[in-house]
């Protein structure tokens, strides 16, 4: 199984020094991980990722540890990005600078507010939580109009804490998946809703139908923030793929995407 959404310490809410989530990987059996570390240049989520100075630091570990483990797994690096569409040149740069292997694009906040505050969700009525919902969705569309990222991550994140979204946030999302073929980027299925109350992995199933009817590609991860999550839920979300007919995952190497079958659960 392939587990491509990890993150490590340099986020500042991650547990765990990085050998410990490769070690959990190897124990989990996985074949293949990649590192997706929290980066972002919009001042509202900088506390929650890690510092642009941090970056090479960032490369230099994974790379070591792809180094110490290559006979036991494959391990990718990578970015999970907070677009800001006004930080894209900097974004960019920091791309281009160093060998990623996988670029992941989502969404945090929303005017300032943090979409995964269990806190404020609670503190929301229902029109102010689909208008939040609405605002997320025209973030993400803006974002899936950018040209530097590979895979969109948890795409429906705003239904964390287990509030209904409304009809026409579902349809703006449907939408977003078609654009997201025209652009020919990647869905992740993200495995941390399984824990949050939304209790479903990040997309719905009505969602990744969609994808697969139109054939975009797919990544699996945990979004593991402490090392015993590394690899939890994967079998669950291989699970839902094949049983909405989905036969193969992506794979990246230097931002180079091929398709392997996806593997049967143990
Ligand atoms: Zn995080
Ligand atoms: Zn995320």
């Amino acid at each position: 199984m392939i587990d491509y959404h990890i993150h490590t310490l340099l986020c500042n809410h991650a547990e765990g020094d990085i050998r410990s989530y490769v070690e959990a990987a190897v124990r989990a059996g996985l074949s293949e991980i990649c590192f997706l570390e929290h980066f972002s240049l919009d001042t509202n989520s900088t506390a929650h990722a890690m510092h642009p100075n941090e970056v090479p630091l960032y490369v230099y570990a994974v790379q070591e540890m792809k180094r110490a483990y290559q006979d036991r797994i494959t391990i990718r690096t990578g970015l999970e990005i907070d677009v800001s569409p006004e930080a894209i040149p900097a974004l960019e740069h920091i791309i281009q600078t160093f060998d990623f292997d996988l670029i992941g694009g989502s969404i945090h906040f929303v005017d300032g507010v943090n979409i995964a505050s269990r806190r404020h969700a609670a503190a929301l009525s229902t029109p102010e939580f689909q208008s939040l919902c609405r605002r997320y969705v025209e973030r993400v569309r803006e974002m899936v109009e950018t040209p530097f990222f590979d895979v969109v991550c948890h795409l429906d994140v705003i239904k964390k804490n287990g509030r209904p979204l409304p009809e026409d946030v579902q349809a703006g999302l449907l939408e977003i998946i078609d654009r997201m073929a025209e652009k020919n980027l990647a869905l992740e299925v993200n495995t941390g809703g399984l824990t949050h109350p939304a209790n479903a992995c990040y997309p719905a199933k009505t969602l990744l139908a969609h994808a697969i009817s139109l054939g975009i590609p797919l990544t699996t991860g945990s979004d593991a923030h402490t090392a015993q999550r590394v690899g939890a839920g994967l079998a669950t979300a291989i699970e839902t793929l094949q049983e909405l007919g989905a036969t193969h995952l992506a794979q990246f190497e230097k931002r180079r995407r091929t398709l392997v079958p996806i593997a049967p659960t143990p």
